[in-house]
């Protein structure tokens, strides 16, 4: 079995849509997607509707999140969430909030670029997120659009990073309200890239526990952003605090390098998750 349970398509910051990723999928050889864009379910129907027979479709969402430390700092991080109820109420307020947020966001760090000279605007970003869930990977394809740089990957090096005098944050959610929330849903939380250390700061070993006594069900350890060494830390952790380890390729169609199922899930562990499920059941194509 191939399984691959982080993918993003147009209904956030990916470039394929639900549909044609699902099709991607089985092109690959896939027998076992999650579609986890940020902060929304708004690609689930499609990807439901496009179904491949042979393809499992577990539905999920990729949550924003913010730990904050007794000393008042802040590190930002990514849960992914599978199997929830998506019309649980709690839950849904929180995803609009969140991409209420994304707006906000995008926007002043738009005002930002062009009040310096760069030539972007709010309604050209708007326009390349369509209805999905606006994040910088936007911005960072308007900056490819106009010039100011050649690749996705070169606006978040040199413009779209925490330290930038453009970046403004979101108004992510504290980590252990989502955990809570997620698993109050019916669905099953796994920590997302933990170690994915060039994207700022990442959270103490001690964050991960308090994380997995508030109902953490697993760790994202084989991602594209991981090292070797990160990798094996985690497998640690995870046997400490009996915690599912899975792996998958964070998908993002063109807006990153790596290819559907570039990393992936043990059968096991596939299992394990969709057993804690009490929201939702995989669909199968
Ligand atoms: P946001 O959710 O708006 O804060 O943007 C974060 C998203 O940007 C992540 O989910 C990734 O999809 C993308 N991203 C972050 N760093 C990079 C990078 N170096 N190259 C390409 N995409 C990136
Ligand atoms: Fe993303
Ligand atoms: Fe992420
Ligand atoms: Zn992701």
């Amino acid at each position: 079995m191939r399984i691959d349970l982080h993918t993003h398509s147009t209904a956030s910051d990916g470039t394929d849509s639900p549909a044609e990723l699902v099709r991607a999928a089985r092109t690959e050889g896939l027998d076992v997607v999650a579609l986890t864009d940020h902060d929304t379910t708004g690609g689930w129907a499609e990807a439901v509707a496009a179904l491949p027979t042979g393809l499992t479709l577990l539905r999920g969402a990729e949550l924003s999140c913010v730990s904050l430390s007794p000393t008042g700092s802040r590190v930002t991080l990514h849960l992914l969430a599978y199997l929830f109820d998506p019309t649980e109420a709690a839950f849904v307020a929180e995803q609009r909030r969140l991409r209420g947020s994304r707006l906000d966001r995008g926007r002043q760090i738009v005002e930002r670029l062009a009040a310096d000279g760069y030539p972007v605007d709010w309604d050209a970003v708007r326009e390349l997120a369509g209805d999905g869930s606006v994040g910088r990977p936007h911005i960072a394809r308007l900056l490819v659009r106009v010039g100011v740089v050649s690749s996705v990957g070169e606006a978040f090096e040199r413009i779209l990073h925490p330290s930038s005098p453009y970046y403004v944050a979101k108004q992510d959610t504290e980590v252990l309200t989502a955990v809570r929330m997620v698993r109050a849903a019916g669905g099953v939380p796994v920590f997302a890239h933990p170690l994915a250390r060039h994207r700022g700061r990442v959270v103490s070993d001690e964050v991960i526990a308090e994380m997995a006594a508030a109902g953490l069900a697993g760790l994202e350890v084989d991602h594209p952003d991981q090292a070797p060494a990160d990798r094996a830390q985690l497998r640690g952790l995870a046997a400490e605090l009996g915690l599912v380890m899975t792996g998958s390729s964070d998908y993002h169609g063109v807006n990153k390098a790596v290819r559907l199922g570039a990393q992936r899930t043990d059968p096991a562990a596939y299992e394990a998750i969709v057993a804690r499920a009490s929201g939702l059941a995989p669909v199968v194509g």
